[in-house]
């Protein structure tokens, strides 16, 4: 095991305080979560919804759960009782489920649009086009168990800081757009969940509040 303790200490050091950690805990083991979370770690990150599901019943229930991954909508009803974020929303018909599914557990569940800037054409996410036209449907405004608040995007795994950054940049300006278009009365519009173990320093600079950050903490997964 890495030092957990010393990584957390590092980074929360470094990072401002208008920007949280969610600790991406994805395949690690839950003794790892605890030794972070006795180091005041709350917001915790996962990618699939069995495993996240397992892991908030086995841990405290202080944890703040976000789902950071793709999520498949047939999963949706296993983490709607209890997740505090939803990260990587990229259509309407997710977003329709989460609804849904949040109406059941009698709650109203915060998620963020995903939006693809990077180069690699595997990633999920919607193009700057598609989030703008997203928007402009009057669906989104419907669904009254689901609060939309902010944007979620992944940089291009490259060494090519320039590039990166670039692709934050993007993502900001489109965050700021649609919210003067959209939010402008809103102030629950305004989250950037951008940056990971690699690229949060540049993801920081670049309007992040929501920095998710994995190996760089808990070390490499299985
Ligand atoms: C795994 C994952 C992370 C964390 O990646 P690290 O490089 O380990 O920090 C962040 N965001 C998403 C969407 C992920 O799937």
């Amino acid at each position: 095991m890495q030092n957990i303790k010393e990584q957390l200490k590092d980074i929360t050091a470094t990072i401002p305080t208008n920007v949280r950690l969610v600790a991406v805990s994805k395949y690690q083991p839950e003794n790892y979560i605890s030794v972070a979370y006795e180091c005041g770690q709350r917001i915790f990150g996962e990618s699939h919804a069995l495993e996240l599901k397992s892991k908030y019943e086995h841990l405290p229930k202080d944890i703040e759960w976000h789902f950071i991954g793709h999520l498949q909508t047939n999963k949706v009803k296993y983490i709607a009782p209890f997740v505090s974020l939803i990260h990587a929303v990229d259509s309407l018909r997710l977003l329709q489920e989460i609804d849904k599914q949040a109406a059941k557990a009698k709650r109203i569940i915060p998620c963020l649009i995903q939006i693809h800037v990077a180069q690699e054409e595997t990633k999920f996410g919607l193009s700057v086009e598609e989030c703008r036209a997203f928007f402009e449907r009057k669906e989104w405004r419907d669904l009254k168990n689901i609060t939309i608040k902010g944007l979620m995007c992944m940089a291009s795994n490259t060494d090519n800081e320039s590039q990166i950054r670039h692709e934050f940049q993007i993502a900001h300006n489109l965050f700021n757009e649609i919210k003067s278009t959209y939010f402008s009365n809103n102030y629950n519009f305004k989250e950037c969940s951008w940056g990971m173990s690699d690229d949060y320093p540049i993801a920081i600079e670049e309007g992040s509040t929501l920095i998710r950050v994995g190996s760089k903490i808990f070390g490499k997964r299985d």
